[in-house]
């Protein structure tokens, strides 16, 4: 597939145009960033594993009913994606507090909440994110009511999905956060963006070891290793397999003997 034009450079991913009508190329950088881009890295192979692992999560949305912008992955670093104009808002769905929950209403880390709770944030970097209200977005008319009430179903079915999922594969799915766009020619509300360690919380249910982004963010090291255990554990890394470029050593020096 010929790429075209760039079309938008976010942090952790590019948007290409491509030969095709209402499709585009979504290709995923190794580029980390937190606390609103003040904190920056790049990590070889976190862009292959969150394409491969994002993949794999949309799919199975999608054969859920789960309808998403996915057509295919195309390469190790890029998907065939269906063109949406994303609406301004992250979509966050909590099972666990921790993060800006805990520190913003003093909510004990680790506190199991009875149900989840979805939360709204304004998808603004200059102003860091801020946290809405469902009125705020009818307001000023970010969504719909109607589009509202579409995307909050579609969150609860999304997390009962995801925690089913990861708990098979003994991992808690603590939070995550999500995008939806309308579609170019339809104005019809899909998710969009991406489902990866990068957006989600992920902690192994035995020992609560973080297998996601906050390894970047706490300085915890080994994220690629995090993020390669979760695509094993889902069944799309064979044990074998590594992400990173094999490293040979520098071949040695050999002296010759001269010959006598
Ligand atoms: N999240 C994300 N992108 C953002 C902000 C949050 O993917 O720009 C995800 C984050 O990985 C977590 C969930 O949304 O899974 C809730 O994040 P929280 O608000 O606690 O973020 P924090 O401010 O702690 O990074």
């Amino acid at each position: 597939m010929k790429k075209g034009k760039k079309l938008y450079e976010g942090k952790a991913k590019i948007i290409y145009a491509c030969a095709e009508k209402n499709l585009v190329i979504q290709h995923f950088k190794d580029d980390a960033t937190a606390f609103n881009n003040q904190k920056k890295s790049v990590i070889e192979g976190k862009g292959i594993l969150n394409n491969r692992i994002s993949e794999h999560i949309l799919t199975c949305l999608s054969q859920a009913g789960i309808k998403n912008h996915l057509v295919k992955r195309i390469n190790m670093r890029e998907q065939l994606i269906k063109y949406v104009s994303i609406i301004p808002i992250e979509f966050i769905v909590r099972n666990i507090a921790t993060g800006s929950l805990t520190k913003r209403l003093g909510i004990e880390e680790g506190t199991v909440l009875d149900n989840p709770l979805i939360e709204y944030c304004l998808k603004d970097d200059k102003l860091g994110d801020p946290l809405i209200s469902k009125e705020h977005i009818l307001t000023f008319k970010w969504a719909t009511k109607k589009e509202i009430e579409k995307i909050d179903k579609q969150l609860n079915r999304i997390n009962d999905f995801l925690v089913g999922m990861f708990r098979g594969v003994g991992i808690k799915l603590v939070d995550f956060k999500v995008e939806f766009g309308r579609l170019k020619n339809s104005n019809e509300v899909i998710l969009a963006d991406e489902i990866s360690p990068d957006t989600c919380r992920l902690w192994d249910m035995n020992t609560d070891k973080k297998l996601d982004k906050d390894r970047f963010r706490n300085n915890l090291g080994n994220l690629v290793e995090a993020y390669q255990d979760v695509a094993r554990r889902l069944g799309i890394l064979h044990e074998q397999s590594n992400i990173r470029p094999i490293k040979f050593p520098r071949p040695k020096a050999v002296k010759l003997k001269k010959n006598k």
